[in-house]
């Protein structure tokens, strides 16, 4: 078995298998490890809701077979009023879109090894040759990408990466059927992707019903374990407990069962990445972590940043005599912090302000939301101050004096 590659990539997500298509479209010896069995494949990992949008879906050449439902809308609800904003989306069954990028990848001459834990990473002279997988094998690149989510392996152990265990978000969902998807008081679900903000359900964080196709739909909740979840939390309920109660209380769910074999449960991290890439090395996706702090947008983000590992190893080895020192591989975080997540630092403060609103606040968002128009909603979502502060109010004064104490303790994010 060849044991060396122009790249090697650990982790087979959205984010390791489109750069390892990117690098084998221009013609790069690229490796894959992943650690799932290819039969089952994705199995642990198959965590995703997976609603995304045309732009991602143009951009990276996805077929319509991976998509279970086109939708039309997008909905954001409150404990008792929402907010329609038309907007075309589609929900992905996850499996087949992970399956489709690896088949894909192959066709072009990526090379996937399946059942391949990576452990750590090779070093001579204080930088990265290679990794080790499954204990004592070994596989050597010039440049190593850590693709693996928030497992990190290699990025924890070169110490580019430290993903905090406060900053964990946990999220869990189910497919169900028998859902009443245009219910009386509410918004017609149908062809939606809704996100509901209501901390009786997802204690700082959000639960979602994203609509795949007659009265079927993925039904799922996420939220960190902060100072938020402390207070709006109940003590002795796991995630497993908000998402029965929801299904217990909502009157759209209470014919609703559960899908056998259709449960999806992950995490990621919501912070300020660090610095993404060392000698011979580049952290993407999840590891870094990539995902949109506000709503949890993952997928287009982490394989965006896997196209721009893929760009910035091709402008290394492409000219044999530039090494992919750290100087050289710095272009990534650039091109990281202007195409993949521009105002990053902006979207993690505007999610803690969010999450840690009262539930009343949330149903004055939803008027504010319907009252203001297109571009000043999509300014403000991009993190614009000005558009912000038209969705505040004098009485938020105390909010914010909150918000304002609770960043001196979270030093980190300013
Ligand atoms: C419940 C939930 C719902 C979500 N919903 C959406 C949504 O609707 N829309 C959206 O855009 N995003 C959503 N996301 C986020 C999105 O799924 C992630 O951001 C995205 O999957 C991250 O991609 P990635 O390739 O970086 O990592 P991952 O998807 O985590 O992939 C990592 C891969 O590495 C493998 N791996 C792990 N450890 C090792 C190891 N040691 N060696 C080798 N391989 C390893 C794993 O098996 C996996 O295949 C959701 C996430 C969750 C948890």
């Amino acid at each position: 078995m060849n044991n060396r590659y122009d790249v090697v990539i650990a982790g087979a997500g959205p984010a390791g298998a489109q750069c390892a298509r990117d690098l084998a479209a221009r013609g790069y010896d690229v490796v894959v490890l992943e650690t799932e069995s290819e039969d089952e494949f994705p199995r642990q990992s198959n965590k995703s809701t997976a609603g995304t949008f045309p732009s991602m879906m143009a951009a990276f050449g996805i077929p319509d077979d991976v998509v279970m439902q086109y939708t039309d809308s997008v909905v954001l609800e409150s404990p008792t009023d929402h907010f329609v904003r038309e907007q075309p989306g589609a929900v992905l069954e996850f499996a087949d879109f992970k399956r489709y990028l690896v088949a894909d990848g192959r066709e072009d001459g990526a090379e996937y090894r399946f059942d391949a834990r990576v452990t750590a990473p090779i070093m001579e002279n204080g930088e990265i040759v290679g990794v080790t997988y499954n204990g004592d094998q070994e596989v050597y690149g010039e440049i190593v990408v850590d693709a693996t989510g928030p497992a990190a392996p290699l990025a924890k152990k070169l110490d580019v990466v430290d993903l905090e265990h406060e900053n964990h978000a946990i999220g869990i969902e189910y497919e169900f059927e028998g859902i009443d998807v245009d219910r009386p008081g509410f918004a017609d679900l149908h062809d939606a992707m809704m996100l509901r903000l209501d901390h009786e359900l997802a204690p700082g964080g959000y639960s979602w019903i994203f609509h795949t196709g007659e009265d079927t739909a993925k039904v799922g909740l996420c939220y960190i374990r902060n100072e938020q979840y402390h207070q709006y939390g109940r003590e002795s309920y796991s995630i497993d407990d908000y998402l029965d109660h929801w299904v217990d209380t909502d009157p759209r769910l209470q014919d609703a069962t559960r899908l056998e074999g259709k449960m999806h449960r992950g995490s990621a991290h919501i912070q300020m990445p660090g610095q993404l890439y060392t000698d011979r090395f580049m952290a993407i996706g999840d590891t870094v972590p990539t995902v949109d702090p506000l709503w949890g947008e993952g997928i287009h983000k982490c394989m965006k940043s896997g196209r721009m590992a893929a760009a910035t190893a091709d402008s290394c080895l492409k000219h044999g005599n530039v090494e992919p020192t750290a100087e050289n591989l710095e272009v990534y975080e650039t091109l990281w912090h202007r195409d993949v997540a521009p105002n990053v630092r902006a979207r993690l403060l505007m999610t803690k302000l969010l999450y840690l609103a009262p539930d009343e606040r949330y149903d004055r968002l939803m008027a504010d939301l319907n009252r203001l128009d297109d571009d000043t909603l999509a300014r403000a979502n991009k993190g614009n101050p000005a558009a912000i502060a038209k969705l505040l109010h004098v009485d938020d004064l105390p909010l914010l004096a909150r918000f304002a104490k609770q960043e001196l303790t979270f030093g980190d994010l300013l």
